[in-house]
């Protein structure tokens, strides 16, 4: 019981594992099925998995993956769009690791390098501005994937760019924010879930506040989690017993972290460089007010203005290994396009938490770490590439 494993007091922990099976127990027999929880954030899809919880809470509570791995949601029509900048000469595409595997609907940031584009992984977006720093020559594009967590960063990078007056620097600013999507996904209405573990370092930044609304409009309690067992375990707890109180509260259960209001200060950061507008979502469209963009003061460092007339790298078109699953209207000034998923990948209801990834035909056989075919089995957040490691291949 790898949980245990990772607890301080393995006394306390075998307690409290003990306790939540109990009230999971409890209820189970109530609704006559399994507790249907779902795990909004990636952080905690590999937490759940990784220290073997999902496994111990079997029968009694099943847990969904929501959208909140960064990787997976930023939508096909972007990774094209990352694959055209990487083409361009001159230019070095600085990115996450995982993003370079991402398969695009002919191409990935990983091919692309292969072929002699200049691709570079980095940590932060302080690492991008370095490498403009340090290499003059180059036009270094950050490609800003994540939610509230990772966009002051990017914010803080603008703005020490323009203090130094780097002119070979700019971000391709796919940022998200959690609430509206959240907003999105129970709004749509075919989602059958308990109640929502929220991630506890979106909320940091964010605040509890922010997502009352899922209890007060929706009637679905919420608890805010840390990331370790104990802090998972803890808000199982209270989760379970707000379900069975039939209390739909948003409690936070992370408040030597997270505060009501959030981080006053690095919402400013935020908002000092980003508006917000609407952005598309691989399985959600788009949505409303869901995506940070960089105000026209800092138009300089916006890659979408900077490089306006690299189209994505391609669109659907004869013998593509892609299929049209929804139209709609894309932001950042590329006009509109159709989103295009591998065919088969399932990806969108997996972040929609309709399906657990086994559901997919595509899962463990056309579809592994090795060789993935949808970004969820590429990121390390990403619900299929938890699954593979921990749950089915164990
Ligand atoms: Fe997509 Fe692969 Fe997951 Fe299927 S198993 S949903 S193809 S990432």
């Amino acid at each position: 019981m790898n949980v245990l494993k990772r607890l301080n007091d393995p006394q306390l922990g075998r307690e409290m594992i003990r306790k939540v099976r109990e009230r999971a127990a409890r209820l189970t027999e109530r609704l006559g099925r399994a507790v249907t929880l779902m795990e909004v954030c990636g952080t905690h899809t590999m937490a759940v998995s990784g220290t073997g919880l999902r496994g111990l809470l079997s029968g009694l509570v099943e847990l969904r993956s929501g959208p909140g791995c960064p990787v997976c949601v930023t939508p096909a029509r972007d990774i094209e769009q990352i694959i055209a900048f990487a083409r361009l000469s001159g230019v070095t595409v600085a990115t996450f690791g995982d993003m370079v595997r991402v398969p695009g609907a002919q191409s990935s940031l990983e091919r692309e390098r292969a072929g002699g584009a200049r691709v570079q992984i980095v940590y932060s977006p302080a690492d991008a501005l370095q490498l403009a720093r340090d290499n003059p020559r180059w036009e270094v594009i950050f490609i800003g994937v994540g939610f509230e967590t990772t966009a002051p960063l990017a914010a803080v990078s603008i703005k020490q760019a323009a203090e130094l007056g780097l002119t070979n620097f700019s971000i391709y600013s796919v940022h998200k924010l959690v609430p509206p999507v959240m907003g999105a996904l129970l709004g749509a209405g075919d989602l059958k879930v308990d109640g929502f573990i929220l991630p506890g370092h979106v909320c940091a930044v964010t605040g509890s506040r922010a997502f009352a609304f899922i209890g007060e409009e929706y009637g679905i309690p919420a608890v805010v989690a840390g990331f370790t067992p104990v802090d998972i375990l803890d808000a199982l707890y209270v989760l379970l017993d707000l379900i069975q109180a039939g209390d739909h509260r948003v409690v936070n259960g992370y408040r030597w972290v997270v505060r009501d209001d959030g981080n006053l200060k690095a919402q400013r950061a935020i908002t000092d460089c980003f508006y917000t507008g609407d952005a598309a979502w691989r399985g959600f469209g788009v949505v409303e007010g869901s995506g940070l963009f960089i105000r026209d003061q800092y138009a300089q460092y916006d890659a979408t203005q900077k490089f306006a007339g690299a189209g994505p790298a391609s669109v659907a078109g004869p013998g593509l290994a892609t299929e049209r699953v929804g139209k709609s209207t894309t932001t950042g000034g590329f006009g509109t396009g159709d989103f295009l998923e591998p065919r088969g990948c399932r990806c969108g209801e997996l972040l929609r938490g309709l399906i657990t990834p086994p559901d997919c035909a595509l899962f463990g056989g056309k579809c592994t770490p090795a060789s993935p075919a949808g970004p969820c089995m590429v990121s390390s957040e990403g619900a299929c590439a938890a699954y593979y490691r921990y749950v089915t291949n164990q």
